[in-house]
């Protein structure tokens, strides 16, 4: 796409790294009568019905943990990130294509993936995570920032990050994208957000991983 000025924004689990590694959290780390309730199911039918904010969503879950920082790091040593994304951080670095993560997880353990694999100079915007006495802790850094259904607003960093002219891809694979779209102009969609662009009437483009965007970014969509 030489010619035309480009900023990427991306989503980190399910997209950046594999899996969603929030959830992977909390489904190895809640406590484990909680865990045989299905209650980890039940919270995440109620973010997605809309019935509690990601805000409430992620305060709770973390509330219900228990694992200490070695335990955390051994599970995180386990993620992967999704196939062509670090060559896609290469290819923009290379061309001068600004990219940032935005994510409605959290800081400690996207930092801690990126670095892993040696992107960690990756700009994210993110909640914030502590331990908290055996357990985990979230904070809001960008509290206030929105509309107060998510808990980092990903459309506030969008306009706050965009300059005049750009063109925003927007790159994402569920829910906690659903607002953030709307400001894209070109949107790659996986997995919850293919479903969430159809039935919404949103025009998108579908992808299965990184080499699909890198191919775009270097080829554009003729
Ligand atoms: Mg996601």
């Amino acid at each position: 796409m030489a010619g035309s000025a480009i900023r990427l924004f991306v989503d980190f689990d399910g997209t950046a790294a594999h899996d969603d590694v929030g959830d992977s959290i909390f489904e190895a780390f809640l406590l484990p009568d909680l865990l045989k309730q299905r209650w980890h199911d039940y919270i995440i039918d109620e973010w997605k019905a809309g019935k509690i904010s990601s805000f409430e969503c992620l305060i709770t879950e973390c509330e219900h943990t228990r694992v200490t920082q070695d335990e955390l790091n051994r599970h995180l040593d386990q993620r992967t990130l999704t196939p062509g994304f670090t060559k896609t951080v290469a290819y923009c670095k290379d061309n001068g294509i600004p990219l940032t993560i935005l994510s409605d997880g959290m800081d400690y353990y996207i930092e801690y993936i990126l670095k892993k694999h040696g992107i960690g100079d990756v700009q994210f915007k993110s909640n914030h995570m502590y331990f908290n006495n055996g357990s985990l802790g979230v904070k809001f850094p960008y509290e206030g920032k929105g509309c107060g259904r998510c808990g980092n607003c990903k459309r506030w960093h969008i306009d706050t990050l965009r300059q005049n002219g750009e063109t925003v891809i927007y790159v994402g694979d569920g829910y906690s994208d659903r607002y953030a779209i709307r400001d894209a102009d070109i949107i790659f969609a996986r997995r919850d957000l293919t479903e969430y662009c159809l039935k919404h009437a949103i025009d998108f483009h579908e992808y299965n991983d990184f080499f699909d965007i890198l191919s775009y970014l270097e080829n554009g969509n003729e």
